[in-house]
């Protein structure tokens, strides 16, 4: 039981800081923040995200160059374009290596404001932080397991973020439904989206990349959004006005 809460805890913190902080404050900047509360979501997505941590700066360029080339062959991932999930997860992960390390040429309008805490995003994502993170989660796993099976779910804390980034930018590609017509593949996944925080609703995300709420119909409820909304009115964060129609 207490490894199933510590997985859940790490599926939907890492998450929460990988939609919040990552997506749409970094790559889209719904909303703003000081530096001090930045910080505090830099080191909160360390905590959560622990061995498969990604830099707001490598997955706010890239994935804004998904947004840009969605489905084309310049897309960093795609479905239309890689063979297989593990090719694609392969790929991702290289170009994210060639963008956090500066090995590329980025056009400026994919990197401009992309916040960057450069000291603290090269310990995160060093090797020594990842390999102290797979440390603890097996220490975690020998101390608290109470059934076999259980150690299926230690892959899972192993490879979080890109568990998370498979899911919307393989299976939210590939199954689900529209409400936007687009000349790109993006689908909602679910009607109420209680896996992936409102990530899930992908299609109107893509038609409407600058807006807070992913959710648009009554029922696709965006529990990030909530939070957003929530953190908004304490006034740690201030969400930017956006003019959107409904549905
Ligand atoms: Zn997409
Ligand atoms: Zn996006």
């Amino acid at each position: 039981m207490v490894i199933v809460i510590f997985v859940l805890v790490l599926w939907y913190g890492g998450l929460f800081f990988q939609s919040f902080f990552l997506h749409r404050y970094a790559a889209h900047q719904v909303f703003t923040m000081s530096k001090g509360m930045e910080r505090l979501a830099f080191i909160l997505t360390w905590v959560f995200q622990g061995a498969s941590y990604l830099s707001a700066y490598g997955y706010g360029i890239m994935h804004r160059m998904h947004h840009a080339y969605t489905d084309t062959k310049d897309d960093p991932h795609s479905p239309s374009h890689d063979a297989n999930l593990f090719a694609m997860m392969w790929k991702t992960k290289t170009i994210y290596q060639d963008i956090n390390k500066q090995r590329v040429q980025i056009d400026s309008r994919f990197t401009k404001n992309v916040p960057q805490w450069t000291k603290f995003d090269s310990f995160a994502s060093s090797r020594f932080s990842r390999l102290l993170w797979i440390i603890f989660y097996i220490l975690f796993f020998v101390y608290f397991t109470t059934a076999s099976w259980q150690w299926l779910l230690l892959p899972v804390t192993l490879l979080m973020a890109p568990i998370h980034g498979v899911i919307i930018n393989w299976f939210g590609h590939i199954y689900g439904y529209v409400n936007y017509k687009m000349k790109n593949t993006s689908k909602n996944l679910f009607r109420f989206d209680f896996l992936m925080m409102g990530e899930g609703y992908h299609n109107n995300h893509h038609k409407h990349a600058s807006r807070a709420n992913f959710g648009v119909k009554w029922y696709e409820i965006d529990i990030t959004y909530l939070i957003i909304k929530l953190l908004d009115a304490l006034g740690y964060i201030q969400l930017k006005p956006v003019r959107v129609k409904k549905l």
